[in-house]
């Protein structure tokens, strides 16, 4: 007591009964208490029970559902009110229903957007998602990842160029790999800005290879990029929702390289826009 000078501890030993209490120490961790005084009237036994990280989960899983109704809130909100509109009638005007229905299309996949990605990251959570670790060409992997962003890129005039040697190989599952790469070049594609440029890039470095993916867009501020590998984490939330960001895809990018043994990091590209890139083991 004279060196934890707590006054909740201190009630907790001079009360009369058995108590509990939960209480932050000082420069220590948060800890709940048990007093017993079982052991006769002149002492007292305190049992104290470091729950700090227990405490911290908490808060992150709070957080997290929170987060998740908030994302489901507006795509379900509209596809609700443009049901009504056109059970109210609506549907006798062609070109509002024509409208309305597009509306319900595009809040509707974005809504399956958001559940596949949240069904990837519990996956990934519970170890449910199996990976097969196999030499993989970056390449081949490469080629087809630029398949998905074919047509966001036409559509904003952003030109992707590859620079892949043939021979690079490494250890990864090759859908991972695929899921990584088209996850981080849509996001240059969507994040640059319209005629924009993306660079794909990979290289040996030791017996790692590293992947980059570079936008000259307007890049990731200082006190934001620390934090773009957070679940919902997004440095420009309105142009993500605009963009159908659901702000989950850097959080199973850096899942997925971690559990193949990789590092996944972000940069400033010089002379602006971003330099994502991750490393695995050849
Ligand atoms: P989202 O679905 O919002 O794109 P991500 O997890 O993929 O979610 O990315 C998180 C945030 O990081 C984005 O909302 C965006 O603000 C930022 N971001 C990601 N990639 C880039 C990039 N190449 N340039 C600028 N900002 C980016």
């Amino acid at each position: 007591l004279a060196l934890v000078r707590v006054p909740e501890l201190r009630a907790l030993v001079e009360d009369t009964r058995d108590a509990t209490a939960e209480i932050q120490l000082p420069n220590g961790p948060r800890a709940l208490i048990r007093a017993a005084r079982t052991y006769g009237r002149a002492g007292c036994v305190l049992l104290l029970e470091d729950v700090t990280t227990m405490r911290r989960l908490e808060t992150v899983r709070r957080d997290f559902v929170a987060n998740v109704s908030h994302e489901l809130r507006t795509p379900v909100a509209v596809i609700r009110a443009n049901a009504e509109t056109l059970i109210a009638g609506a549907a006798n005007d062609p070109p509002l229903a024509r409208q309305l229905i597009d509306g319900l299309h595009r809040n509707a996949a974005r809504l399956a957007r958001i559940l596949a990605d949240l069904l990837d990251l519990s996956r990934l959570d519970a170890g449910q998602y199996r990976l097969e670790l196999a030499p993989v060409s970056v390449k081949s992997v490469t080629e087809q990842s630029l398949t998905a962003v074919e047509t966001p890129a036409l559509a904003r005039g952003v030109a992707v160029e590859v620079a892949v040697p043939g021979e690079l190989l490494v250890r990864a599952d090759a859908k991972a790999l695929d899921q990584i790469l088209v996850n981080l070049i849509d996001n240059a594609v969507k994040y640059t800005r319209a005629e924009g440029h993306v660079w794909v890039e990979a290289r040996a470095v030791g017996d790692a290879v590293r992947i980059e993916v570079r936008d000259d867009g307007p890049g990731i501020a200082d006190k934001h990029r620390e934090r773009v590998f957070e679940r919902f984490y997004r440095a420009d939330p309105s142009r993500s929702r605009e963009a159908g960001g659901t702000g989950l895809g850097l959080s199973i990018v850096k899942h997925l390289v971690e559990s193949m043994g990789g590092e996944v990091g972000v940069e400033p590209n010089a002379p602006r826009g971003s330099i994502f890139w991750l490393r695995l083991p050849e």
